[in-house]
């Protein structure tokens, strides 16, 4: 690459072939173990990492327009989290085991094998509207575990514009990150 490289993150694991993926806006390789050459495999998919560099760099251009919620209480977080889970596991006709909520760093919320979901709790500065995305997108999960064509027709039936929610949630990611930063900094240790 002739320009600088880009800042990543690398993860280990017990994987056969290497793996790009942003996790919420880092840049993060996924390597098989024995794999020893970060830097080739930036070189391989510079064209991809590009692509996705414009992408989140708009998401944080677009962020300046963007104002988060800040009035949502915890509880009300869960209760909202609690009513949309049962409202939408009988629209899906499944079941969800368990809801956790709990501050994450790299994503918005994950389903589990054993159908718990977990929610970060930064949601609660989100729209309603991004929070019943997020929860609908992670029961889904519960009937189809991969992001494959099969998972996104479902969401397409709640949400035709869930493309455009995926990238609104981009964006509050970094109106959040910035927000909490600054948050941690008032309150030191916290
Ligand atoms: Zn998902």
């Amino acid at each position: 690459m002739d320009e600088k490289l880009p800042e990543y993150a690398v993860i280990y694991r017990n994987i056969k072939y290497p793996r790009l993926e942003y996790k919420t806006g880092v840049l993060t390789l996924i390597l098989p173990k024995t794999h020893k050459d970060p830097e080739q495999i930036l070189q391989k998919y510079q064209e991809w990492i590009k692509r996705k560099e414009q992408i989140i760099e708009k998401a944080i251009e677009e962020a300046k327009n963007k104002t988060m919620t800040l009035n949502r209480t915890y509880g009300e977080l869960r209760a909202l989290a609690n009513t949309l889970v049962e409202t939408y596991q009988k629209e899906l006709n499944t079941k969800i085991n368990k809801i956790i909520l709990r501050k994450m760093k790299t994503k918005w919320a994950s389903h589990s094998k054993n159908n718990n979901l977990t929610i970060n709790t930064l949601t609660k500065y989100l729209p309603q509207e991004l929070i019943e995305y997020i929860i609908y997108h992670e029961t889904a999960h519960a009937i189809e575990r991969k992001h494959n064509q099969n998972f996104w027709s479902i969401i397409a039936k709640k949400f035709p514009d869930y493309k455009t929610k995926e990238k609104d949630l981009l964006t509050y990611w970094f109106i959040i990150q910035k927000h909490t930063r600054r948050e941690e900094v008032k309150e030191p240790g916290v």
